[in-house]
């Protein structure tokens, strides 16, 4: 069997994504663990197309493409909110909800009333009719093809109006299990709430959680 994926400090690290709401989540996640990051973004690598019918899918293929044209290891994540009165909409497509502007930039309000406007038409109108999942895979692509993957989802429900201005994307509408408030009105520290040995709050502290258990050695070194 190949070896598996570790990283140490001092290693180098591909973010594999152009959002800068994850970029930024992701760069708070590493902060402990010394790594040398580096955003595709700042390599000037494109933005692969999103083809995969799948979170694991769009992960691989993302984390692949940009292992391979920097040479060297990288992390993607592929996210989205999945609803249950609408079938599981948006899901794998739910960047693709939130259209986009003129100048090509998502618009989250558009999504979110977009979502909202489903949920209504399906005549959700009670919590318990308007539940939710944000789910995260993470993929960890080396450039000769090796790969890990890590899964983390967060249960919660969609809430009307968005409440709000922290987090980015669809965190204003949803509202994790267990709390009062939204991801929007939550800072970053509590979204996370990730710390080693710890599960985390939110879909990608879940995800990231398995990540460091798996390809960091389990926690920070001091
Ligand atoms: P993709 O993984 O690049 O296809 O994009 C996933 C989309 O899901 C993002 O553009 C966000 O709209 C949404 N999303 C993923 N994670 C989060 C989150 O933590 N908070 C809010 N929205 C999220």
């Amino acid at each position: 069997m190949a070896d598996r994926l570790t990283l140490r400090r001092g290693d180098r690290l591909v973010l594999a994504t152009h959002n800068a709401g994850k970029l930024r989540e992701f760069r708070e996640l590493l902060a402990p663990f010394g790594l040398d990051i580096v955003s595709a973004g700042e390599l000037g690598l494109p933005e692969p197309e999103e083809t995969g019918t799948t979170f694991v899918e769009n992960a691989r293929l993302k984390a692949h493409a940009a292992a391979r044209a920097a040479g060297l290891i990288a992390l993607a994540d592929d996210s989205g909110l999945s609803v249950e009165a609408i079938g599981g909409q948006p899901g794998v497509y739910t960047a693709n909800w939130a259209g986009s502007s003129a100048s090509g930039a998502r618009d989250y309000t558009v999504g979110m009333r977009r979502v909202e406007d489903a949920l209504q038409a399906a005549g959700a109108t009670t919590p318990g009719q308007r539940r939710g999942a944000f789910n995260a895979t993470l993929c960890l692509a080396h450039p000769d093809g090796r790969e890990q993957l890590y899964v983390g989802k967060a249960e919660g429900t969609l809430v009307w109006p968005p409440r709000g201005d922290k987090g980015f994307g669809f965190d204003p509408v949803f509202m994790p299990d267990g709390f009062d408030d939204t991801f929007g009105e939550m800072p970053s520290e509590a979204k996370h709430s990730w710390a080693p040995g710890r599960v985390g709050l939110s879909h990608r502290a879940r995800a990231f959680a398995q990540f460091v258990e798996d390809a960091l050695g389990g926690g920070v070194e001091h």
